[in-house]
């Protein structure tokens, strides 16, 4: 299916940006911005033509990353599996590439949202991804296999308890698979996890480095391009806020000093480009346009 899948190079390795489908929310001005002051929301939507009252659904692409670094065949995050009649287009499009399941070695998990782990185990219950040692913030795992306290989230609680069910179904399954860690380390030669906490306890991010080129998979940090330009404007599934909007302050001050290729899961597709600088936040510069500016 036409861009469900985006190849591109990073120094010597081959990546794929693989959609697992999109997702459309309702209420997206509360979703996204919490804490943003009205009047200000209101001229900030504006600039990217869109009306407060008139907003009412935001369409969210779900993407994961293949690389292939010729030694290992690596995804990060599983995308959301049947949570929605949407999703679920991982495997599918993994297969359409000539990648089966049994090809990868390892699975990063950026968080325990059901958006990133929801691929992790098949309709059976069984881990999708039968050779592939699972990698997690030791934080995450700990919180999502316990008894997680949502209360801070400003949602349903219908919601909190679907997060928690799904969390149990999805990451219990690869306990047998697992490797957590509880600091920056290097998972394979070039790919490296660096702690991103704030949106979950033990959210992740991923830097690769392949020749003098560096990609910075920043996961959850952002969830809209607005997020680059009001950094401070938080989410309602940002579990801690203040630790939120300090890890998105320094993940983008390291994209932009690194001038790294920088994948958000839920921008458009394909979820890459670049960040720049502008005023006291950043903007976000899809790749392939030409900065205009
Ligand atoms: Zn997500």
């Amino acid at each position: 299916m036409a861009n469900e899948t985006f190849h591109f190079r990073l120094g010597t390795f081959n990546c794929v940006v693989v959609s697992d489908g999109a997702v459309a929310y309702s209420d997206p001005a509360h979703i996204f911005f919490v804490n943003a002051p009205k009047k200000r929301l209101e001229k900030e939507l504006r600039k990217h033509n869109l009306d407060l009252e008139r907003w009412k659904q935001y369409v969210s692409q779900y993407s994961s990353l293949l690389i292939d670094t010729g030694q290992h065949k690596l995804m990060v995050d599983t995308g959301a599996g049947d949570l929605e009649p949407t999703t679920g287009r991982l495997i599918p499009n993994l297969r359409a590439e000539g990648i089966a399941p049994d090809d990868i070695d390892t699975i990063i998990l950026t968080h325990g949202h059901p958006d990133h782990i929801g691929g992790n185990i098949d309709s059976q219950g069984k881990p999708t991804f039968p050779n592939a040692r699972y990698v997690m913030w030791r934080d995450e795992w700990d919180f999502w296999t316990s008894e997680p306290n949502l209360a801070k989230l400003d949602v349903d609680e219908g919601v909190k308890e679907a997060l928690i069910k799904f969390a149990h179904n999805n990451l219990l399954p690869i306990q047998g698979q697992l490797d957590l860690l509880d600091r920056e380390t290097e998972i394979v030669p070039g790919i490296c996890a660096v702690a991103a906490l704030g949106h979950t306890p033990g959210h992740m991010t991923v830097e690769v480095t392949s020749g003098n080129e560096q990609l910075l998979h920043v996961s959850d940090a952002v969830l809209h391009q607005i997020h680059l330009e009001q950094p401070d404007w938080y989410s309602a599934f940002d579990l801690s806020p203040e630790d939120a909007v300090n890890t998105r302050h320094q993940l983008l001050t390291r994209a932009t000093k690194k001038k790294a290729l920088v994948l958000a899961s839920h921008f458009p597709f394909p979820s890459l480009g670049y960040v720049v600088r502008k005023g006291e936040g950043w903007r976000w510069q899809p790749i392939g346009i030409t900065d205009s500016d």
